[in-house]
C-alpha cells in the first residue's frame, strides 16, 4: 500500500474512531458506535501492516497471538469481572508504552536518525512515555487488586506522602536532565532504568493512597493515562494515528474522570491526593449494625402484591444486579408490571455498579426499554410521588448517611433517595456493607423492607407471584 493510501487510512480510522466515541455516549446510539470503532480499528491494523516490509511473520504471530487471548478472555470474563479486565487491559498498555520507550533508546539507529535538538526532543518523548506508561502499569495492577477485592479498599496514608510525592517528582525531572545529558554520548541507560523504578513506585503509591469510594475516579483516570501512554508511544513510533488514537482515549478519560468526580461530589486534585473512603470515621461509618435499630423483612409473595396495587414504581439496580445476574428477569418483571398499567422507571446512579456505565450496559442486554431508563440527576426529585422503590443489590449509592454524617468516607457524594417515596424494598444477601465499606441507615428506616436472599432468586419468587 502506497503512503498516500496508509495516511488516509489512518484518517478515515481517526475519524471513525471520534465517531464510536460520540455514538457511545448515548445508549441508543452505543452499539453502533461500537461497529464504527471495530471497523475503524480494522482499517488501522490493515494499513500499519501493509506499511510494514520487515518482519511480517512475527508481525502476524503477534496479533494472531494476541486476538486469540483476546477472544478467550471476551468470552470467559463474566459481566462482574469487567472492571478488573479494564484495568488489567489499562496495564497492558501501560507495559506496551515502557517496552517501546526501552527498545526506542535500544534502537542503534537511534543516534543515525537525531541529532541535535532532534534528539533531544525524541529522549524526552522516549523519557516521558517510559514514565507515563509506568504509572500506567503499576497504578493499573493495584487497581486491578483493589477492584477484584484482592487489595484492600481502604487508602493507605504513609506518613509526609505529599512531601514523598514532591521528591519523587524533582528526582524525575533531575533524571530527565540526566538521561538528556548523558543520551548523546549513547549513555543514559541508568537514569532511565532509575526512573521507571520511581514512576513504578508514583503508581503504586498513587492508587494505594486512594480509598474505596473514590475507585470510580481513579478507573477513569487510570483509562485517561493510558490513552496519554499510548499518545507517547506515537510520538517515539512517528506514528500519526497512535498519536491521535491515545489523544482521544486520554482526553475522554479526562473528561469522565471529571464526570465521575462531580457525579462523586469531589475535587479531582483532592481524589489524587487520596484519604477519603477510609472507614476511620464515627458516626455511620463505624456504627454496628446493633446501634443502627432493626430490620423489617418482606417476602416475595408480599413484594409481588405490593408491586402490583402500586401506580409508580422505581427500579434502582447496583453491583449486586451484576452478581446476581439479575437484569432479565427485572426486564421480565418491569413487563409484567407495565402490562399492569404501572408506571415503572429505573434510576441509574452515576458510580452504580464496578465501572461506568454498568447499569445500563446490563439493562440494554436484556433489553429494557431506553426510554424508561433514567439518571440519577433526572429522576431523584420524583421520589415523593414514587410508591414502592426496588433497591436491588445496591448499597452506597442509596446510602443518606452520604448527606447526614460529615464522617462518612461517602460524606457529600449525591445520592438517590428512595426513602422519600411510600415504600422502599431492598434486596441483598445480607447485612454486608457495600463497596465504601460502611452501614446503610436506608435498610433500618420505618418505610424500608428487606427481601433477603441473591436477587436473581428473590425476583424469580416475586416474578412467579405476579
Ligand atoms: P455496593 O458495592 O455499594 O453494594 C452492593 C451490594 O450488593 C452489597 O451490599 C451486597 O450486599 C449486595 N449484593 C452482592 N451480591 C448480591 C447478590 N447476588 N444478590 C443480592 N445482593 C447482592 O454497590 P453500589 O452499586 O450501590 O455502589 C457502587 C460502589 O462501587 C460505590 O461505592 C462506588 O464508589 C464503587 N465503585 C464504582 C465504580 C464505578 O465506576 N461505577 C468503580 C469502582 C468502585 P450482600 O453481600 O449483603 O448481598
Amino acid at each position: 500500500m502506497s503512503e498516500g493510501i496508509v495516511t488516509a487510512s489512518y484518517v478515515g480510522a481517526t475519524i471513525l474512531f471520534i465517531l464510536a466515541l460520540g455514538g457511545l455516549s448515548n445508549q441508543e446510539t452505543a452499539r453502533r458506535g461500537n461497529l464504527f470503532g471495530m471497523i475503524g480499528m480494522a482499517v488501522a491494523l490493515i494499513a500499519t501492516m501493509s506499511a510494514v516490509t520487515a518482519n511480517l511473520g512475527i508481525l502476524i504471530g503477534g496479533l494472531l497471538l494476541g486476538s486469540t487471548i483476546g477472544l478467550i478472555l471476551a468470552k470467559r470474563v463474566q459481566m462482574t469481572q469487567m472492571p478488573e479486565l479494564v484495568a488489567m487491559l489499562h496495564s497492558l498498555v501501560g507495559l506496551a508504552a515502557v517496552l517501546v520507550g526501552f527498545a526506542n533508546f535500544m534502537d542503534p539507529g537511534r543516534l543515525l536518525h537525531y541529532t541535535g535538538i532532534e534528539l533531544t526532543i525524541h529522549d524526552v518523548e522516549t523519557y516521558l512515555g517510559i514514565l507515563i506508561g509506568a504509572i500506567t502499569l503499576s497504578g493499573s495492577v493495584i487497581a486491578f487488586g483493589k477492584l477484584s477485592g484482592k487489595i484492600g479498599g481502604n487508602p493507605m496514608l504513609l506518613p509526609a506522602r505529599h512531601w514523598m510525592n514532591l521528591c519523587l517528582l524533582l528526582g524525575s525531572i533531575y533524571l530527565c536532565k540526566m538521561f538528556v545529558d548523558q543520551s548523546a554520548a549513547g549513555d543514559g541507560l541508568t537514569p532511565l532504568l532509575i526512573m521507571t523504578g520511581i514512576a513504578l513506585l508514583f503508581g503504586i503509591h498513587m492508587v494505594m493512597a486512594i480509598g474505596g469510594a473514590d475507585m470510580p475516579v481513579v478507573v477513569s483516570m487510570l483509562n485517561s493515562y493510558s490513552g496519554w501512554a499510548a499518545s507517547a508511544t506515537g510520538f517515539m513510533l512517528s506514528n500519526d494515528l497512535l498519536i491521535v488514537t491515545g489523544a482521544l482515549v486520554g482526553s475522554s478519560g479526562a473528561i469522565l474522570s471529571y464526570i465521575m468526580c462531580r457525579a462523586m461530589n469531589r475535587k479531582f486534585l483532592s481524589v489524587i491526593a487520596g484519604g477519603f473512603g477510609t472507614t476511620t470515621g464515627s458516626g455511620a461509618s463505624s456504627a454496628s449494625v446493633e446501634d443502627q435499630g432493626e430490620v423489617v423483612e418482606m417476602h416475595a409473595p408480599e413484594v409481588a402484591a405490593l408491586l402490583a396495587e402500586s401506580k409508580e414504581v422505581m427500579i434502582i439496580p447496583g453491583y449486586g444486579m451484576a452478581v446476581a445476574q439479575a437484569q432479565h428477569i427485572v426486564c421480565e418483571i418491569t413487563k409484567t408490571l407495565r402490562a399492569k398499567k404501572v408506571n415503572v422507571r429505573f434510576g441509574i446512579h452515576p458510580v452504580a455498579g464496578r465501572m461506568p456505565g454498568h447499569m445500563n450496559v446490563l439493562l440494554a442486554e436484556a433489553k429494557v426499554p431506553y426510554d424508561i431508563v433514567f439518571e440519577m440527576d433526572e429522576i431523584n426529585d420524583d421520589f415523593p410521588k414514587i410508591d414502592v422503590s426496588i433497591v436491588i443489590g445496591a448499597n452506597d449509592i442509596v446510602n443518606p448517611s452520604a448527606q447526614t454524617d460529615p464522617d462518612s468516607p461517602i460524606a457529600g457524594m449525591p445520592v438517590m433517595e428512595p426513602w422519600k417515596g411510600t415504600t422502599t424494598i431492598v434486596l441483598k444477601r445480607g447485612m454486608a456493607t457495600g463497596y465504601a465499606g460502611v452501614q446503610n441507615p436506608l435498610f433500618f428506616k420505618e418505610n424500608t423492607r428487606m427481601l433477603f436472599g441473591d436477587a436473581r432468586k428473590s425476583l424469580d419468587e416475586v416474578f412467579k407471584n405476579l
